[in-house]
C-alpha cells in the first residue's frame, strides 16, 4: 500500500480528474473537486470545504463537475493508506442515507473509525504517515482462547435449523424463534462454522456491548480452527479509537473471518459475507437514537438482500414486525421449542402487591423464595430497571420534590463514593449536592422517594448479610472492563445476589441462577407509546429466561399491582405467540405498524410554542404534498404534541407523527417534504430532525 500522496508532488503532466465527494456536513448534496493524482471510487480525500479541511469519500468520478469548473477546488491529498471502499459498501451506505433521508456524508463518515476521518490524524504535528502506518505491526496479543471442552450434539430442532440456514444459497430471512436457553447460540455457531468452511465470512450482531466478551469467547473457542487465531474482530462503541481502527483494518483486509459487534458493526467494510446473524433481533438497542437514526436489524436484512445471502434473526420474543413478516411468509420461521439443557422453563408467579405490606419494596413471597434459594446455594437476580438510590428526594412536611432546573424531570438521588449523596438528572446529566434542608420550607427531614438499584442493593445487604451482593448497572460498570469482571465473578460463583437493570437481563447464560425477582415492572405498563406492552413483555421474558437455565427448576416472581393485565397473563402462560396474535390484531385494527409506516418529525426550541408552530407549518406542507405523493396510500398526519418530558436542557420538545399505508409513498413524500421544509419555514430558532420508522413515540 502506498503512503500519502500529496497532490503537489504529483506528476504535472498527469491529467486532471473530477471527483465527487461525500462530506460529513449537515447539508444535502455531494461536492466536486479535481485532482491530478489518481483517485478511485471509494478513496478518502482531504479537501477544503468552506474554511475547513475535511476528509471526504469519493463516491463518483463524473465527466464534468456539477457547477462552474473554474470554481472547483483541488483535492489536497488523496489518501491511499487503506484500500478504497468497495462498491457494495458504498451502495449500502447510499441505501441507508436514502432510506433514513440523510446526506450520504452523514452516513459514510461517522461509520469510519475516528482516525480514518479526522484531518488531524493525517496533517497534525505528530501525524507522520497517518494513523494506519502509525499502528505499525504491533498488534494486541490475542490470548489463546480457552477451548470449550464439549461441543454439544445438536438436538433435532437445532439440527433442522442449521440445515435450513446452511442450505440457503441466496437471500433468505430466517426467524430463529426459540425460548430462552433453547440453544440459539449453538445454532449460530454451527451455521457460522459451515459458512467459514466454505470460505465466506460471518457478520454477527448482538444487542449489548457486555455480551460481546461471552460471544467472542465462544466464537474463538469453537471457530478458531476454521477462522484462524486472529479470525474474530470485535466492533463496538466502547473501544478506543485505536482499538476500533485496528479491528476495522482487520475486517477490511480480510484477516478477520468473523465480525462480532453491536449495531455499528453493520457498517463493517466486508463484502464476502456468507451469513449474517442478528441475535435478540427484537432488542431496541439495535436502533441508533441520535445522529443517523438507523435500525441495524433492518439494515442487516437489506444488506443480506443486496449480497444475496441468508440472514438469521434470533429471538425468544420476536419483534411484531418480524412476526408479521413470518405470517406473510416473507420470513421463514425456525422453531426451537424447548430448552436445550433443562427441559423445563422457569415457573412464573405474579405477586399482587396491592394488598401487601412490602418491606423496602420487597414482598414477603419474594423474600421467602430468596431465602430458600440462597440456602440451596443458588444465585438470585433482582431486576429493577431504575438506577440510582431513589428516583427523587422529597420533603415530607411541604411536599417539595427534587427537580432539575433545566428539565421537567425529577433529579435522581445517587450514593457516590464514601456514601456521599448527590442529585443527578438522568436527562441532561446535571449533578447537584443534596440540600441539607428543604429549599422551600427549611425542614431538615428530606426523604428518598421510591427505590433504585442502589437502595435495593443496600437493603438486601442488610437483610442477607451472609450473602455476597453485587449491583450491575450503568453506574457500577462505568470503568472500562468492570462489567466484564463483574460478570466473570458471577460465572465463577463468587456472587449470591445480583441486583441489576436490563444490563443483566440480556443473553447471559448464568449456570447457577435459580430465582429472578422483578420489581416495579408496572412503570412501563401505562406508557403512551403503543410499543410499551411489547417491550415490557420482551423484557420480562428475557429476564425470566435467566432463571434455571441449567438446573431446570427456575422460578420467577413478578411483583405487580396489575396482575390481570394481558402482558402479565401471557408471561404466566409463557405464551409469546398468543401475545403476538393479540397484539398484532390490535395493531391492525388501529392501523399501527407493522400495518402502516411511520415517520416522526421532532423539533425543539427554547419556547414550546415556537417548536409547535414549526411543526404545524410542517404539517400543512405535508398536507399539500400528500395530494401528489399519496395518491394510492392513506396518509395520516397527527397533531403536533409536546413530548411527555417536555423540557430537556432548557429546550422544549415536540413532535409530529406521519403515518402512511404505503412505505414507498411515504418515502417519496418525505423526500419532497425535507426539501421544502428549510425553504418554506422559519427554522432559525428550531432544531429539528426526521426519524424514519421511529421506535419510541
Ligand atoms: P439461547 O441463546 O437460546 O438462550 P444458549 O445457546 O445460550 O440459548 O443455550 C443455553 C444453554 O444450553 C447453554 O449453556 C448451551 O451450552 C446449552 N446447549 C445448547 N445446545 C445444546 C445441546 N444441543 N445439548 C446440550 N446443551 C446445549
Ligand atoms: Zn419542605
Ligand atoms: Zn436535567
Amino acid at each position: 500500500m502506498a503512503d500519502l500522496v500529496p497532490t503537489v508532488c504529483a506528476n504535472a503532466s498527469a491529467s486532471k480528474q473530477w471527483v465527487r465527494v461525500a462530506l460529513d456536513v449537515p447539508l444535502p448534496g455531494l461536492y466536486d473537486y479535481w485532482t491530478v493524482s489518481p483517485a478511485q471510487l471509494g478513496d478518502r480525500v482531504i479537501v477544503v470545504f468552506g474554511r475547513r479541511q475535511m476528509i471526504g469519500v469519493v463516491v463518483a468520478l463524473p465527466q464534468e463537475p456539477s457547477f462552474d469548473p473554474l470554481k472547483v477546488k483541488e483535492v489536497q491529498v488523496v489518501l491511499k493508506d487503506i484500500e478504497p471502499f468497495t462498491q457494495s459498501w458504498l451502495r449500502f451506505a447510499s441505501f441507508a442515507a436514502d432510506y433514513y433521508q440523510r446526506p450520504l456524508g452523514e452516513v459514510l463518515l461517522p461509520a469510519l473509525p475516528v482516525p480514518l476521518r479526522s484531518v488531524s490524524s493525517y496533517l497534525g504535528k505528530r501525524s507522520g504517515d497517518g494513523p494506519v502506518s502509525r499502528l505499525g505491526k504491533r498488534r494486541t496479543a490475542s490470548q489463546q482462547a480457552t477451548s470449550e471442552s464439549v461441543v454439544p450434539t445438536l438436538n433435532s430442532a437445532q439440527e433442522q435449523a442449521v440445515v435450513a440456514i446452511t442450505q440457503a444459497t441466496s437471500f433468505k430471512t430466517f426467524l430463529l424463534y426459540g425460548v430462552t436457553g433453547s440453544g440459539k447460540t449453538e445454532v449460530y455457531l454451527h451455521a457460522a462454522a459451515q459458512t467459514l468452511a466454505r470460505g465466506q465470512r460471518v457478520l454477527m450482531l448482538v444487542p449489548e456491548i457486555n455480551l460481546t466478551p461471552q460471544f467472542e469467547q465462544s466464537l474463538r473457542a469453537r471457530l478458531e480452527p476454521v477462522a484462524g487465531i486472529h479470525g474474530v474482530a470485535v466492533l463496538h462503541s466502547a473501544l478506543s479509537d485505536t482499538e476500533r481502527l485496528r479491528a476495522w483494518l482487520r475486517v477490511q483486509s480480510g484477516e478477520a473471518r468473523i465480525v462480532l459487534g453491536t449495531r455499528l458493526a453493520i457498517f463493517a467494510p466486508l463484502d464476502d459475507v456468507g451469513l449474517i446473524v442478528v441475535d435478540e433481533e427484537h432488542d431496541p438497542s439495535y436502533k441508533q437514537q441520535d445522529g443517523l437514526r438507523y435500525s441495524a436489524r433492518d439494515l442487516a436484512v437489506w444488506r443480506a438482500h443486496d449480497l444475496g445471502i441468508p440472514i438469521v434473526l434470533g429471538s425468544a420474543t420476536p419483534s411484531l414486525e418480524s412476526w408479521a413478516n413470518v405470517e406473510k411468509s416473507t420470513y421463514q420461521r425456525l422453531d426451537l421449542p424447548a430448552r436445550a439443557r433443562a427441559v423445563t422453563l422457569p415457573s412464573v408467579r405474579l405477586v399482587d402487591t396491592r394488598r401487601l405490606q412490602l418491606e423496602q419494596g420487597l414482598s414477603p413471597q419474594l423474600l421467602q423464595a430468596m431465602r430458600a434459594r440462597l440456602a440451596n446455594k443458588e444465585q438470585v437476580l433482582i431486576f429493577l430497571n431504575r438506577r440510582g438510590y431513589a428516583p427523587a428526594l422529597h420533603c415530607s412536611s411541604c411536599g417539595w420534590v427534587s427537580q432539575c432546573t433545566r428539565c421537567t424531570t425529577f433529579t435522581v438521588l445517587h450514593r457516590g463514593a464514601a456514601r456521599r449523596a448527590q442529585l443527578q438528572c438522568h436527562h441532561c446529566g446535571v449533578q447537584q449536592p443534596v440540600p441539607k434542608a428543604c429549599p422551600d420550607c427549611g425542614d431538615q427531614d428530606l426523604q428518598p422517594m421510591g427505590r433504585g438499584t442502589q437502595r435495593i442493593e443496600e437493603h438486601l445487604s442488610e437483610l442477607f448479610p451472609e450473602a455476597r451482593t453485587v449491583r450491575i448497572d450503568a453506574d457500577s460498570t462505568r470503568k472500562k472492563g468492570s462489567a466484564q469482571a463483574l460478570f466473570a465473578s458471577i460465572h465463577a460463583g463468587e456472587v449470591d445476589i445480583l441486583v441489576g437493570t436490563q444490563m443483566v437481563a440480556k443473553g447471559h447464560d448464568f449456570a447457577n441462577l435459580g430465582l429472578v425477582g422483578v420489581l416495579n415492572a408496572d412503570a412501563m405498563l401505562f406508557s403512551q407509546d403503543f410499543r410499551a406492552p411489547e417491550r415490557l413483555f420482551a423484557q420480562l421474558m428475557q429476564v425470566a429466561g435467566r432463571a434455571g437455565r441449567h438446573s431446570g427448576h427456575g422460578e420467577v416472581i413478578v411483583q405487580t399491582g396489575y396482575p390481570e393485565q394481558a402482558v402479565y397473563q401471557a408471561l404466566l402462560r409463557n405464551d409469546y405467540s398468543g401475545f403476538a396474535r393479540h397484539s398484532l390484531q390490535e395493531r391492525q385494527e388501529a392501523a399501527l405498524p407493522p400495518f402502516s409506516y411511520q415517520a416522526l418529525l421532532s423539533a425543539e426550541a427554547r419556547d414550546l410554542n415556537v417548536a409547535i408552530d414549526f411543526l404545524r407549518g410542517a404539517r400543512d406542507l405535508a398536507n399539500e404534498l400528500s395530494a401528489h405523493y399519496q395518491t394510492e396510500a392513506v396518509l395520516t398526519l397527527y397533531d403536533p404534541v409536546p413530548l411527555r418530558i417536555v423540557r430537556v436542557d432548557n429546550m422544549c420538545r415536540a413532535q409530529l407523527l406521519l403515518e402512511s399505508t404505503s412505505r414507498p409513498a411515504l418515502q417519496s413524500l418525505l423526500r419532497a417534504w425535507l426539501k421544502l421544509l428549510p425553504e418554506q419555514l422559519d427554522a432559525r430558532q428550531v432544531r429539528w430532525q426526521l426519524e424514519v420508522d421511529p421506535l419510541e413515540i
